[in-house]
Order: C-alpha cells, then sequence, then structure tokens
C-alpha cells in the first residue's frame, strides 16, 4: 500500500464516538454545494431521482425499504483533483458521499441510505496507458467503451495503441456499468469461467483511492491489499483509477487447474449492512473513510462496532 499526500497534513483523523452527519441536512448541504460552485453540480428532481435509483427494483423488500432515499447534490467530477475538492468539503461540512457509477447495482449499493452527495463517475473516462496485457484507466470509464478500446473499435483516441485484446471478464450490464463500479460492488462475469472471478490474484493489478478526510490521501492499493477495497460496496475510499490485468500469466495459472469451480462469495448485502465482518476491510475503512461519511448504513459491522448501533442504522 503506497500514500502520497493530496493535500497538506494527511494525518487520519481520529474515528469519532458517534454519527458525524445529521441525515438530510439541506443547510450542511448548501454550504458544501457554496464551496464548490465552480464544479458540475446537479440537483433538479430528475437528477436527484435518478440518483437514488438502481436495479434493486427487482427485490420487493428493497424497494419497500429504500423507497424516496436519494441525494440532495449529485456531482460530476471529471478528474482525481475534483474528486479530492468533493472529498474534502464533505468532510469538512459533515455530509455523507455516496460514489455511483452507472447505478446497475442490484441491491441499493449506490442509493443514498441519508442523503448527501451522490458523486457521479461518469466524467473520469479517459484510458491512461494502453499496454499488451493491461490498461490503466480513471474508473467512471464504462466496461463496454474500455473493450471497445481495447479491441481498437472506438475511434478518435490519439496516441492509443491497436492492440486487439479485451477485458478477462466483464458484467452482463457492460454498456451502462463503469469499471470502479464493477470493482467497487461486482463480483465476476463473461469470462470468469476461464479467468475467475474479480478477487481471484492479479485479476486487477492496482487501484488507486481517494479517502474521505478533510485533507484527502491518495492511496495506491496492490496486491492482496486490493481485497480491502474491491467488493466493499463504495465504503471505503472513492476508486479514481484502475489498472486492469496482465493477461497472460493468469490465464497460464488457470489453465493448470483446467475448470474452475469458484466459492460462492460470502458477503451479502442485508438490511443495508454486511451479514460477516471482514477485519481488513473494517481496518482499511477506518484509514480511508475516518467520519463514517462514504455510503453509510451500508457496512453493519462499522454501525455495530464504531457507532455503537446494534443491528445496523437501516
Ligand atoms: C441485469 C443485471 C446483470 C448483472 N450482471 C452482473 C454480472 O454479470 N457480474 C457482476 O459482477 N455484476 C452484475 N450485475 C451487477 C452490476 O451490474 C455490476 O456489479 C456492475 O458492474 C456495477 O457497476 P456500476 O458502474 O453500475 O456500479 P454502481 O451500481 O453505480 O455502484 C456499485 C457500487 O460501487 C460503488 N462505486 C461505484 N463507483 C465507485 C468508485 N469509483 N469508487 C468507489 N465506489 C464506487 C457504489 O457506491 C456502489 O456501492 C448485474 C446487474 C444487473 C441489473
Amino acid at each position: 500500500m503506497k500514500t502520497q499526500s493530496a493535500l497538506p497534513l494527511p494525518l487520519p483523523a481520529p474515528v469519532p464516538a458517534g454519527r458525524p452527519y445529521r441525515p438530510h441536512d439541506v443547510t450542511a448541504v448548501a454550504s458544501l454545494a457554496a464551496s464548490l460552485g465552480d464544479m458540475d453540480l446537479r440537483s433538479s428532481e430528475a437528477e436527484l431521482t435518478r440518483a437514488g435509483t438502481d436495479y434493486h427494483w427487482y427485490s420487493p423488500l428493497l424497494s419497500e425499504r429504500l423507497q424516496g432515499r436519494r441525494p440532495e447534490l449529485v456531482v460530476r467530477v471529471r478528474s482525481t483533483q475534483e474528486v479530492i475538492r468533493v472529498a474534502s468539503a464533505c468532510a469538512r461540512h459533515r455530509v455523507p458521499l455516496t460514489p455511483r457509477g452507472g447505478g446497475t447495482g442490484n441491491y441499493g449499493q449506490c442509493v443514498p441510505l441519508f442523503g448527501g452527495v451522490s458523486l457521479d463517475m461518469t466524467g473520469m473516462n479517459q484510458v491512461l496507458r494502453l499496454e499488451p496485457g493491461w490498461a490503466s484507466v480513471e474508473a467512471g470509464i464504462l466496461v463496454h467503451d474500455l473493450n471497445e478500446i481495447a479491441r481498437a473499435r472506438l475511434p478518435g483516441l490519439p496516441g492509443l495503441p491497436v492492440t486487439r485484446q479485451q477485458l478477462r471478464m466483464w458484467p452482463s450490464t457492460e454498456r451502462i456499468a463503469t469499471l470502479g463500479g464493477f470493482i467497487a460492488g461486482g463480483h465476476s462475469g463473461i469470462g470468469s469461467i476461464r479467468h475467475g472471478i474479480l478477487a481471484d490474484p492479479g485479476n486487477v493489478r492496482r487501484l488507486r483511492i481517494v479517502t474521505l478526510e478533510e485533507h484527502p490521501r491518495v492511496i495506491d492499493l496492490e496486491g492482496a491489499d486490493i481485497q480491502k477495497a474491491h467488493h466493499a460496496y463504495g465504503s471505503n475510499g472513492i476508486i479514481v483509477e484502475v489498472d486492469e490485468p496482465q493477461l497472460r500469466a493468469l490465464m497460464a495459472s488457470f489453465e493448470a487447474y483446467g475448470c474452475r469451480v469458484f466459492d460462492p462469495h460470502t458477503w451479502v448485502l442485508e438490511d443495508g449492512g454486511m451479514k460477516q465482518v471482514d477485519t481488513q476491510q473494517l481496518d482499511f475503512k477506518k484509514l480511508a473513510d475516518p467520519l463514517g461519511l462514504m455510503n453509510p448504513g451500508k457496512v453493519r459491522a462499522w454501525d455495530e462496532q464504531v457507532l455503537g448501533i446494534p443491528g445496523g442504522q437501516l
């Protein structure tokens, strides 16, 4: 894990004793919006309703529980620097922040439970590097677009080589889903019979994370550390960059096993919290989101152990 300072004073704030925000505090959100006035802020009825929606409507239980939940403000970011500004402002004003990619999650993962900011990542959609076997991209790129660029079917990308590649795996929602959302909330997909699940070693090479603090830090997670933010439902830092895998090495390792039967994932988002405590993820949340403002209510272990709310907030 490598840390670089995004702004001065990269000291982690102490974990607060109680809930640091007031749900739907419109005054705090108004002050925050004023401090970000030059950015792409959206607060129309249509934008707020959209930002309170994903594919949780498949579940009658979640439809009922999440009805009417939405943010007070949508901020569409275009760069890591903008993400850092929003993270810092949310921490200063004690406003919850919920990252959002394509909004195709099935469990309300990107539905803000207590209002605040919905951070729309889809403007961060650049391919930073494209090499044989791997690519480095901004987290808001659509999975389909990255596949098309890697196959060199999308025009208008001067400087990128023609590589005739594709991702190891992608979700069936690839035309709407972002790579960051797939990594934060997804599991596996088309290609997984051959290449395993996202959590398997080597399928993600590096994640660049922005922490949610008054002075946000930028942290690069590599190797086993990636699991601290992978599949943490946007509650363990904002993913701003992703390095997708070295194709050949992993293929060789799976082919040596033959067809892989992988474990079902044990993480279930239920009633707004996790069923099992992943101490590694919980410890990383203390580092990446020391105030507990990120996607609040989604990690039951945090609510129970840090906030002292038995059964979680929802
Ligand atoms: C019909 C259907 C088919 C599906 N098929 C698959 C499948 O094959 N495989 C699979 O794994 N999933 C599948 N899903 C679930 C979902 O589509 C995928 O997980 C998808 O990749 C999520 O991406 P997204 O950009 O839409 O994320 P969102 O729904 O926007 O977000 C998902 C979670 O990630 C967080 N998040 C988003 N961006 C960031 C970021 N940059 N940093 C930190 N946190 C972030 C959000 O807060 C949220 O908790 C399917 C869903 C549907 C409705």
